[in-house]
């Protein structure tokens, strides 16, 4: 898919504000720092359509863009603030419950994971919750430009381990690098893909 145009919609901070829209969409999720802003605009093609480097304990909102006139691409908060106190931990986890148990027009959540880490319980456990309530999903590794090929290839084998004692089998992934452009089209490939069935 060639990204054609590409525009800002709305923010919000409640799920039933989201645009009014029967259009399909995809929601981009990750802990903060993850490189999901520089994503959103590798993919994009633009500089910065997504903010990149806010503040932890930013305002939390749902970002929706226009993308080729056909589809919403939706820029999810993003979780796990070493600083933000358990109540606003509390908040944050309604709200984006809320959005994945709502939004029906949510066709795939693509969550973000730093390829340098070890599985965290925070990603594992929202993986876990997407499982069971349903909510289709993919992987998507980001920064792998900061790893050598190799420590890369057992990073995401033991991702996979660790995945496959939970599933069956391992989620769609992809392996990307904001910097230099890598999995652009193959995100882009797989959500034409499911738009075009
Ligand atoms: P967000 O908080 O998840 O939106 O993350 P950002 O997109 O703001 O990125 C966080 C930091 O990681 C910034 O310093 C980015 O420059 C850096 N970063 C993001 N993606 C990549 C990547 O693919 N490669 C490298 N080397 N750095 C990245």
């Amino acid at each position: 898919m060639k990204i054609k145009t590409a525009e800002f919609v709305v923010s919000n901070s409640k799920v039933d504000q989201c645009p009014n829209s029967t259009l399909p969409e995809y929601a981009f999720i990750g802990r903060s720092n993850v490189g999901k802003s520089s994503l959103i605009n590798m993919l994009t093609g633009r500089k910065s359509l997504a903010k990149t480097s806010a503040k932890p304990g930013k305002t939390q909102l749902i970002n929706h863009f226009l993308i080729n006139k056909n589809w919403h691409l939706v820029d999810l908060p993003g979780y796990g603030y070493a600083q933000v106190s358990k109540s606003t931990k509390k908040v944050f986890q309604k709200f984006i419950t809320a959005y994945f148990e709502n939004r029906k027009q949510m066709v795939c959540a693509f969550v973000l994971i730093d390829s340098r880490h070890k599985p965290q319980p925070i990603d594992m456990e929202f993986m876990e919750w997407m499982g069971e309530n349903g909510i289709p999903f993919c992987i998507i590794f980001t920064k792998a430009d900061k790893l050598k090929e190799k420590a890369l290839h057992k990073n995401i084998e033991n991702y996979k381990a660790e995945m496959l004692e939970i599933w069956e089998e391992m989620p769609e992934y992809f392996i990307t690098s904001a910097s230099a452009g890598l999995g652009k089209d193959e995100v882009l490939d797989y959500i034409d893909g499911i738009n075009d069935q």
